[in-house]
C-alpha cells in the first residue's frame, strides 16, 4: 500500500503568546454547549449583511470569539458545508481579528482506525476528497491538502490532555461517503471526515492566520448504520464531549505563553 499523502500547503505556526482566538463552529447545536462551558455573550449578528453569528467574552485572560455561520432564511436550516465555512471565517476575520482560528465540530470517524462515538480527533492535516481535476498542479489546489499550525509536539501534547486522536482530517459536500471516498480515507489513513476545515484552512493560509481544529466523532463511516441516522442521534454527546474538551484546549493555548 502506498504511503499517506503529503501536505501541499503549510499554515503559519502559533504564535507567542496567544491572547484572542476566533472559534468557528459551523452547527448551532455544536456552538451552545461551548457557548455556555465558556461563558461567552448571547449570539448577536456578526454584521448586517450576513446571517453569521458572534458570541465573545474573556475566558482565562484569552479574548474569544466564537463564530457560527447562521441559519439559512428561507430553508430554516444551519449554513454548514465548505462555501459557508469559508464565508464565514473571512467575514469573522474582517470584524474581529485573532491570533488563531479552532475549528470545534462534529465528523464521521472510522472504527478501523480507532474510532468512536464521541471520541475526539486533533487534526495534523486536511484535505478535499471530493474534488476530481484531472490537470497538474490544478488538482493539488483543488485538493488544498493543508498541515495545519501545530507542531508535532503540540498535537501530541494535545492528545495527551484531551485523550484525542492526532490524525488526517477529510472535507467534503456530502453526509455519505461513495466506495471511491472511502478507498481514499484508507489510503490516507483519515481520522474524520466532515465539511468545512479544508475550507477554513484556505482562507487561514490567504490571512496569514494559525488554524487548528479539533473534532468529535457522531458517526462511523465504516459502519453499516447510515451517517444521517447516527449523526442526528448522536449529535447532542459529541456536542458534549467536544464542549467539555474546549476549556482544557484553551487553558493548554493560554499556558503556553
Ligand atoms: N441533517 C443534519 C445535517 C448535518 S451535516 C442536520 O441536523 O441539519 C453534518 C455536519 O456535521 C457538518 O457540519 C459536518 O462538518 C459534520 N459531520 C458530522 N458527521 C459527518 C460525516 N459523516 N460526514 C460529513 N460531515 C459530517
Amino acid at each position: 500500500m502506498r504511503e499517506t499523502s503529503s501536505p501541499t500547503f503549510t499554515l503559519t505556526p502559533l504564535a507567542q503568546p496567544v491572547r484572542s482566538v476566533l472559534l468557528y463552529v459551523a452547527m448551532e447545536a455544536e456552538a451552545s454547549g461551548i457557548a455556555t462551558a465558556l461563558a461567552l455573550s448571547a449570539p448577536r449578528s456578526l454584521r448586517a449583511s450576513s446571517t453569521a453569528m458572534l458570541r465573545d467574552g474573556e475566558h482565562n485572560g484569552l479574548r474569544i470569539q466564537l463564530v457560527t455561520a447562521g441559519r439559512d432564511a428561507l430553508l430554516g436550516v444551519d449554513h454548514i458545508g465548505p462555501v459557508f465555512g469559508a464565508l464565514a471565517v473571512a467575514r469573522a476575520l474582517d470584524t474581529c481579528p485573532a491570533d488563531v482560528i479552532i475549528n470545534a465540530g462534529t465528523a464521521g470517524g472510522f472504527q478501523s482506525r480507532g474510532g468512536a462515538i464521541g471520541a475526539l480527533v486533533i487534526a495534523r492535516d486536511v484535505q478535499f476528497h471530493d474534488c476530481r481535476v484531472e490537470l497538474p498542479n490544478f488538482d493539488a489546489l483543488a485538493r488544498a491538502h493543508t498541515r495545519l499550525s501545530l507542531s508535532d509536539a503540540e498535537l501530541d501534547a494535545i492528545a495527551t490532555l484531551l485523550h484525542a486522536s492526532v490524525g488526517g482530517v477529510s472535507t467534503g459536500s456530502s453526509l455519505g461517503a461513495t466506495s471511491n471516498e472511502i478507498a481514499f480515507f484508507t489510503r490516507e489513513k483519515t481520522l474524520a471526515k466532515e465539511m468545512e476545515l479544508a475550507a477554513v484552512a484556505v482562507v487561514a493560509r490567504e490571512r496569514g492566520v494559525p488554524l487548528l481544529a479539533l473534532k468529535s466523532i457522531t458517526d462511523l463511516v465504516d459502519q453499516h448504520e447510515p451517517a444521517h441516522e447516527a449523526f442526528v442521534k448522536n449529535l447532542a454527546f459529541a456536542s458534549a464531549r467536544l464542549a467539555r474538551a474546549m476549556p482544557q484546549l484553551l487553558q493548554w493555548l493560554r499556558a503556553r505563553g
